[in-house]
């Protein structure tokens, strides 16, 4: 446990440390405005960037102390060690591309750290069960960021899925489309797109590692199931690009379900266009990420009802997890702080002695890592087989 006095825990803010979000990076400054948008955080130090000279320029930019600016994570571990432990980080955030999340992450749990990481949480399952491993025996934090879980809506999605107001869940669809790797910008520098095409960067799946992973696990947040089955059929349709653009999969979930996941970086006009529909014996729900403060519920031969966040007669946990009255739009960052918010008053919970509660450990943990990592392999072996294939019969 990180010492100091348990008043101290009760009130003090949560030091963070970031390794990753330098200078121009995507999603560093994403986790630093979601972090602190509860006032439960504040960043002390960080290794932000793969070149030394950028980390201390973020360092500068945040007006951190020269000091607790390091010039890779290694060197940030062992500078965190020396300090007295009332000092340290309680948690570092890993925000660099894939290849780095386990080295990083498995290093800060095995120094004593609680550990915030971004997915697709390792390059492969060997990784993956190697940090379930860490993350178990090290007995820290670990939250995994599938940020389209900390909507308010989703949440209240899955209640509805738990009390059964769907009936028994019969199909699912979900779908996450974009269009801005439509051209190969990857040979032109720019920077999230040369990464992501990259096998020894982003691991086995491009768009499927990328976006797809969210897809699979928003169906599994919100319908509590497991794939069982799949059949899959990846395409770069980008000429050179080694990676897959577009992703269409058929899956079979362990209660006899159907659904079909499909995901592009291809598909033009569209944006952040992920969205799921799951239909079950009594009703169906529909979900937008781009107008994420309704839910649609649809029973059939009724008049569809739209339910909005914010509303008392919402469940518990998308009431805990709204911070403005309904009617003015909450949306990316503020569900990105909400994995943020439970993932924090678990690792207070733990400082205090006490156990987190149910509510504040719904985050995204190492396990739903593992099962994005064995979905990427999965997808990317059925692709490679012709086995469900039947020629077109003319
Ligand atoms: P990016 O290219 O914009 O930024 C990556 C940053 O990491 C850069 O500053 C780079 O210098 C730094 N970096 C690389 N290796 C490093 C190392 N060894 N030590 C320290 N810093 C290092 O990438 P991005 O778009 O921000 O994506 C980063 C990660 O976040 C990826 O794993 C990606 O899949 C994930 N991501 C998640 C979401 C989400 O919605 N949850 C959205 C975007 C990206």
């Amino acid at each position: 446990m990180i010492e100091g006095s348990k008043t101290d825990a009760m009130t003090r803010k949560l030091r963070m440390g970031m390794v990753g979000g330098g200078p121009g990076a995507f999603i560093g400054e994403v986790h630093r405005k979601a972090a602190r948008l509860d006032g439960q955080v504040e960043i002390v130090g960080g290794a932000f960037d793969i070149d030394p000279v950028k980390s201390h320029e973020m360092g500068k930019m945040l007006n951190l102390d020269p000091a607790r600016v390091h010039d890779n994570y290694e060197k940030m571990i062992e500078a965190e060690l020396k300090l007295p432990k009332d000092e340290r980080i309680d948690f570092v955030s890993v925000t660099t591309p894939n290849n780095w999340h386990f080295p990083i992450a498995k290093a800060f749990l095995e120094a004593g750290f609680n550990v915030i990481c971004e997915k697709p949480m390792t390059m492969n399952v060997e990784e993956a069960l190697a940090l379930q491993k860490v993350v178990k025996s090290s007995g820290k934090v670990f939250a995994l960021l599938h940020n389209y879980t900390g909507y308010p809506m989703v949440k209240h999605a899955r209640w509805m899925v738990k009390q059964g107001l769907l009936g028994k869940v019969q199909k699912i669809v979900v779908e996450y489309p974009q269009d801005w790797l439509l051209k190969r910008i990857e040979l032109e520098g720019q920077m999230q797109a040369s990464w992501r095409t990259d096998p020894k960067q982003a691991g086995a799946g491009g768009c499927l590692g990328d976006i797809g992973t969210h897809a699979e696990n928003l169906a599994h947040y919100i319908t509590g199931l497991y794939i069982d089955e799949l059949c899959a059929d990846l395409t770069s349709f980008v000429e050179g690009r080694v990676l897959d653009d577009d992703v269409n999969v058929l899956l079979r979930y362990e209660n006899g379900a159907k659904g079909v996941l499909h995901s592009s970086q291809i598909s033009t006009g569209q944006e952040n266009n992920l969205n799921i529909r799951v239909w079950g014996t009594e009703g169906a729900i529909q979900w937008f990420q781009e107008n994420p403060n309704y839910l649609y519920f649809y029973r059939q031969g009724e008049p569809v009802q739209i339910l909005r966040r914010g509303n008392d007669y919402l469940c518990d946990a998308a009431k805990r997890h709204t911070r403005i009255p309904p009617g003015h739009p909450e949306a990316f960052l503020e569900a990105f702080a909400n994995v943020y918010q439970n993932a924090v008053a678990t690792m207070r919970a733990r400082l205090l002695g006490k156990k987190a509660t149910e509510l504040e450990l719904d985050f995204p943990n190492v396990d739903d890592g593992v099962v994005g990592m064995q979905f990427i392999e999965t997808v990317v072996a059925s692709s490679r087989s012709d086995a469900k294939w039947e020629k077109f019969h003319k």
